[in-house]
């Protein structure tokens, strides 16, 4: 994203234009971009050949899906609904993984009919029960075990996964436990070995660490591992702090983790792959004087893009017009909903706003549209694609009565 003539625009096609056209609030995403992202990703872990199954739940769009899908991503899927969407997006059953920690009896039969790669299990009661599903259906399931290695990820709380305070995954000694009971089951396969520690993680440190408490187990153990995956994380940089992940490091311990080993990588990574393809358009609908700041009261809420209000998360926040003049105000950027944390940021020295005005909010992409929902009954927000300067629609903007 760029100012062509002062105008914000994706390729060639500003901002501006969008928002008359098709009105406000709009996610707009950028194809380039996201194909720059997929390519990169597979270009930093190339000489593992690792499988990358999208995590859907950091952007649902069936469009989007596929079109990752097309760079021969698969799937990280955590409900059926999801299983259903990365199906329809054209994605392989074979590239399939099924992650979460309360998969329903219906989920797990469906995951089976589908002949998905793999069930992440979380629990014993979990595999209990995939093995009694399986044994109804007279199948075999190939099934991972997610471990929770007791990795502090550095991220925001929120967002970590790996502590042993966490709900994700199972301990190093109930891990052997479910190897053995895996052993005497007939109905499951014990494929794979899986974890996630978080997300937005920029320090290959913890990365690190975990590949060597995943190494310390795999040394306890006999049980061969086809696959060892890895889960998702990759931070992005939000601000202009230009703090990035060192892919070069992360790679490097994984090959030197891969030595003597046979076992599949398999990657779960979302917002690295969609989040900075995406831009929430806003309309300022009011500018409301306070003695100390002005409020711009935007037409995005928090139902539309949620992390600030969910983790206080700070997204670029940009004119779609640019001009000179700057407000001698610091500027708190808020939605219109009945919630005091129904706010996105507060800046100093922005370009002087007037109302109708149109507002870009930055890096929307993974968890933005996919976190949004009707509170306040407010309709959510339609999604483009700009593809080669082309315009496409690829989820029209809900209607009121399909609510009421
Ligand atoms: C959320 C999640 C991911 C994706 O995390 P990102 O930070 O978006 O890469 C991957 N795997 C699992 C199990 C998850 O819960």
């Amino acid at each position: 994203m760029k100012y062509l003539n002062k105008k914000l625009s994706i390729d060639k096609v500003n901002l501006l234009k969008i928002a008359k056209k098709y009105g406000t609030p709009t996610y707009c995403y950028s194809y380039s971009r996201l194909k720059e992202n997929i390519l990169n990703f597979k270009k930093n872990f190339k000489s593992i050949s690792p499988l990358i199954c999208f995590a859907v739940k950091s952007n649902t769009n069936v469009h989007l899906i596929n079109e990752i899908s097309k760079f021969g991503f698969g799937a990280d899927v955590v409900s059926v609904g999801e299983m259903m969407m990365a199906l329809k997006a054209g994605i392989s059953p074979k590239k399939i993984v099924f992650s979460g920690v309360g998969k329903t009896t219906n989920e797990i039969s469906y995951a089976i009919d589908k002949k998905i790669l793999l069930i992440n299990a979380e629990s014993k009661s979990e595999v209990v029960e995939i093995n009694r599903v399986a044994r109804q259906k007279n199948k075999i399931v190939k099934i991972g075990l997610r471990l929770n290695p007791n990795t502090d990820a550095k991220t925001l709380s929120q967002i970590s996964t790996g502590k042993k305070e966490n709900k994700f995954g199972v301990n190093e000694k109930t891990f052997y436990e479910i190897i053995n009971y895996c052993k005497n089951s007939q109905n499951i396969n014990l494929n794979c070995l899986s974890v996630h520690i978080g997300s937005q993680i920029l320090d290959h440190k913890p990365y690190e660490k975990m590949l060597k408490v995943v190494d310390n187990i795999l040394k306890k153990t006999s049980h061969e591992f086809e696959y060892i995956d890895l889960g998702g994380g990759m931070g992005i940089s939000y601000t202009n702090e230009n703090k990035k992940l060192n892919y070069k490091k992360y790679n490097l311990a994984i090959k030197k983790f891969l030595k003597n080993k046979q076992c599949k990588i398999i990657f779960e990574p979302g917002r690295s792959i969609i989040g900075n393809s995406g831009t929430l358009l806003t309309k300022v609908i009011y500018i409301k004087d306070s003695e100390s700041k002005k409020f711009i009261i935007l037409d995005a809420a928090m139902n539309d893009l949620m992390r600030p209000a969910l983790y206080g998360a700070i997204h670029t926040t940009l004119p779609v017009i640019k001009s000179r003049k700057v407000s001698k105000k610091t500027y708190e950027f808020v939605g219109p909903i009945c919630e005091s944390t129904d706010k996105f940021v507060i800046i100093k020295n922005f370009q002087e706003l007037q109302e109708k005005d149109y507002i870009a909010i930055c890096d929307v992409g993974a968890y933005g549209m996919s976190l949004s929902s009707n509170y306040n009954l407010r309709t959510k927000p339609l999604e483009i694609l700009i593809k080669k300067n082309k315009i496409k629609i690829i989820r029209k903007r809900q209607k009121h009565k399909d609510l009421i």
